[in-house]
Order: structure tokens, then C-alpha cells, then sequence
């Protein structure tokens, strides 16, 4: 196929060995029926199986639509489909990741909602197949990115089948971002985004490359990356706790002259302490995600590094 592909996908791909063949499958066997030229663009992100090995055969096996991507070591997924972004060539970008937990056969209802008009289209995973403690966290999450950025309009942050117009990914790929939310930051330049529900399904084979903590990084990422409000909270607890403070050194002082110098309440003073440390302790914790990340932008380090790519 010469013909310049009207369609890509971009799949970042980690430890995935044991589904990119059932991938290659569901995705070509959907594609081909919806008959639009189209390309697949899988980045390897270092992984440590033999994925990279399975890529380099499906690029042998349709070497003008399946495009491989070889990073030089492990840079994440959003920087993995960063490498993609970089090189589409279609003109309807669909992310989704390698596990088929995003079931191929929804891409047509993403491309109809493209062809509608709508330059991003958003997902929310219908009857979503995960264990118990991510759908809390994600729940959880959810619900507090909501409150916290409610100029983020999306009920699910973390469906990654999403399709967006060529425009939007040009303008997100010329961003330079090395910690970064793709889904975020595709609606910040989205004129006429809408939503739809996609299936989910089990991951197919091999793990989740996610635990508890690197969610909660992955989290913070997002959060400090679209919105200044942890860093406002501390402003406001700051003030209404010195207001409080202010208050209490009043009466302090007032029962000093009254009642004259004693020691009781010293355990309670601890308390109240402590606790402040704790208050004080978090703050700088918060101040440090974002100035680590401040860091990380100006140092200009490349945000990730191509070894090699399979393409014609
Ligand atoms: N992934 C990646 N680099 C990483 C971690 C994950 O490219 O460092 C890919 C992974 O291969 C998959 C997608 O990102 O295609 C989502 O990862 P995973 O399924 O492990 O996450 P979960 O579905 O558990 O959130
Ligand atoms: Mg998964």
C-alpha cells in the first residue's frame, strides 16, 4: 500500500511478548474491513522480554503499515507515544495500548466520531475489568482530579483508546514536555472534543507494568502537570493556620498575665506540634514534586532516546 495512510495507531509496548501477535491479529483483521489506508506505529520502550523481537517480525510481515519505533531503554508510556506522535503520517491518530485491554473492534466507533467533526474524542471504559484496589484508586483518583481541575472535562482519565485530529497531535508533539499526560493535554488544544464509552476487557496475557506506587507517581504527573492547586492549598492552609496560631499565642500570652507561668498542656502543645511539622513536612514534599520537575524540564535532557526505527 503507496498510498499514504489515512489512519495510525500508536501503541507503546512494554513486556508485552505474550499479546502482540493476538494484537497484530485483532487490529489488522479490524482495519483491513474498515478499508482505509492506515499504519500502526508501535514503540518499544525498552522492554526486557522479547517484544522488540516480535515487533521486528510484524514489521517484516507488513513492512509498509507496521512501523517500529526502538527506544534506547525504559522512558514510559506517554514518551513512547510521544515517539509515535513524532512520526505519523494519517490523518486520525488513535492511541491504545498493547494489552487489549482496548478491544481493536472499537477503533470504527472512534474513526465515526472523528469523521463527525470532532477533533478529540474522549473515552470512558464501559463495565471496566480490573482488579478491586485499581478501581478504587482510579475511583478515587478520578473523583479528585475532577474537584481539583474542573476545566478538565473527562470521566476517565485513564482509558488510553483515544483518537485525536493530526492537528492536535502536531501541536502535542511540539510540546518538548518530558513529564507529560497525553490525554490532559490533547483537550487543553481541543476546539470540539466529545466523549463515547468503550468496551474493556482483561489484560490478555503477561502483567500490568503498574503498582500501587508507580500509580500514584503517574497520578502526580497529571496533577502537577495541568494545575497549580496543591501548591494553592498550602497557601490557604498556611493562612488559615497562622491566622489560628495567631490566635492562640493571644490567649497564651493573655493567660500568662492572668493566670501566671504554668506547665500543664505541654503534652497537648506537642500535639499540635507535631502535627504542624506534619503540615509543614508535606508542603515541602508537594513543592518538591514541582520544582523536581522544574528540574527535569530545564536540564534538556532528550525526553527519550530512538535507537532504531523499522519503517518505509
Ligand atoms: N507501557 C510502556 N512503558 C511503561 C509501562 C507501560 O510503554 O513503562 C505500555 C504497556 O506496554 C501498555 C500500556 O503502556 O501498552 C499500558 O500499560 P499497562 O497495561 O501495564 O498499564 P495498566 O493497563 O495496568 O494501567
Ligand atoms: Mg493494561
Amino acid at each position: 500500500m503507496s498510498t499514504e495512510p489515512y489512519i495510525s495507531i500508536v501503541i507503546p509496548v512494554y513486556n508485552e511478548s505474550a499479546n502482540l501477535e493476538t494484537l497484530y491479529q485483532r487490529l489488522t483483521t479490524t482495519l483491513d474491513a474498515l478499508g482505509k489506508p492506515y499504519e500502526i506505529l508501535l514503540t518499544d520502550d525498552g522492554s526486557r522480554d522479547d517484544s522488540v523481537h516480535i515487533l521486528q517480525e510484524l514489521h517484516k510481515r507488513r513492512p509498509e503499515q507496521i512501523r517500529v519505533i526502538e527506544f534506547n531503554g525504559n522512558f514510559g508510556q506517554h514518551m513512547a507515544i510521544m515517539a509515535g506522535f513524532e512520526r505519523v503520517r494519517g490523518q486520525i491518530i488513535i492511541t491504545m495500548d498493547a494489552d487489549l485491554q482496548n478491544p481493536p473492534e472499537e477503533i470504527p466507533k472512534l474513526v465515526a466520531a472523528m469523521e463527525a467533526g470532532h477533533d478529540v474524542v474522549n473515552t470512558h471504559r464501559l463495565e471496566r475489568q480490573d482488579s478491586w484496589w485499581r478501581l478504587f484508586v482510579s475511583r478515587t483518583h478520578n473523583r479528585i482530579r475532577a474537584w481539583m481541575m474542573p476545566k478538565l472535562k473527562m470521566q476517565d482519565e485513564g482509558c488510553m483508546l483515544r483518537a485525536y485530529s493530526r492537528r492536535i497531535v502536531d501541536l502535542m508533539a511540539a510540546t518538548g514536555e518530558a513529564t507529560t499526560f497525553i490525554p490532559a493535554l490533547a483537550l487543553n488544544y481541543a476546539s470540539h472534543p466529545t466523549e463515547v464509552g468503550v468496551a474493556h476487557e482483561n489484560r490478555f496475557g503477561g502483567e500490568s507494568n503498574y503498582s500501587l506506587y508507580g500509580l500514584i507517581r503517574y497520578n502526580f504527573d497529571l496533577v502537577t502537570g495541568f494545575s497549580l492547586f496543591p501548591l494553592q492549598v498550602f497557601t490557604l492552609i498556611g493562612m488559615g493556620v497562622s491566622f489560628f496560631s495567631f490566635l492562640f499565642v493571644l490567649y497564651l500570652g493573655l493567660r500568662r498575665l492572668i493566670v501566671g507561668p504554668e506547665v500543664e498542656g505541654v503534652f497537648t502543645l506537642f500535639a499540635i506540634m507535631f502535627f504542624l511539622i506534619g503540615i509543614v513536612l508535606l508542603g515541602l514534599g508537594i513543592v518538591g514534586e514541582y520544582i523536581g520537575r522544574i528540574y527535569q524540564e530545564v536540564r534538556k535532557r532528550p525526553r527519550f532516546v530512538v535507537k532504531r526505527v523499522l519503517e518505509k
